[in-house]
């Protein structure tokens, strides 16, 4: 079990993925709570009968995996819907990536949690604990402008669409101000390099 649990959070696009391959490659396990959302919903995942129960078999595909094309549109188009999808997978995640952390090795484990502070402020109003303790934060931040061309030039989505994505998440400022480490990802990737092996020998001591 890793003797802390590192939070990496940040908007779509900002690069939160290459800075984790980054951190990967110093030797530290990184558990993604996308790739494990993907495992869940995928055939034989183990979230598919309740996701099948609460949305129709419409949601299903022929193998069993999630349509995540018409999930996500019943989603955007549904509140409800997308409360309801948010309260079946949230928890499974969760669970899993707590299971996932507690077996990995090293003085600290990252934990890829895109939606980590949309969560936190849900569960403020709520008053329900986190399932996972985090013991910082690390923001990985760049300008919203960026965001958009990186996410266009990965994804092929209209401005629109990327825009409706961000509007969904918590706002930079917000990020910045809860973090306790920040990556500066607004400049070309070789960048990252040094700031993330300054952070990895900060995080590596007792
Ligand atoms: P996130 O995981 O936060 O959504 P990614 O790491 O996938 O973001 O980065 C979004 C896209 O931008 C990817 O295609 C990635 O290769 C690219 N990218 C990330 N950082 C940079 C950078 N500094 N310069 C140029 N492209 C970048």
């Amino acid at each position: 079990m890793a003797d802390r649990i590192i939070v990496l959070t940040g908007g779509i696009g900002c690069g939160k993925s290459t800075v984790a391959d980054l951190f990967q490659a110093h030797g530290v396990c990184v558990v993604d709570a996308d790739a494990i959302a993907h495992d869940l919903t995928g055939p034989e995942g183990a979230a598919m009968a309740d996701l099948v129960i609460a949305f129709g078999p419409g949601v299903c595909q022929a193998d069993g995996s999630l349509d995540r094309a018409r999930m996500r549109a019943l989603a955007f188009s549904s509140p409800e819907a997308r409360a309801q999808l948010e309260a079946l997978l949230h928890p499974a995640i969760q669970a899993e990536a707590a299971r996932r952390l507690s077996q990995a090795p090293g003085p600290y484990a990252i934990y890829m949690a895109p939606v980590w502070l949309e969560q936190q402020a849900k569960r403020g109003k709520t008053h329900t604990p986190p399932s996972i303790a985090a013991d910082r934060l690390v923001v990985v931040d760049c300008s919203p402008e960026t965001q958009i061309a990186r996410v266009q030039a990965r994804n092929s989505m209209t401005n629109e669409e990327v825009l409706a994505i961000m509007a969904a998440q918590v706002s930079r400022a917000e990020r910045l101000a809860a973090a306790d480490f920040v990556i500066d990802n607004g400049g070309p990737t070789e960048a990252l390099d040094r700031q993330v092996a300054q952070l990895h020998e900060h995080l590596i001591k007792p």
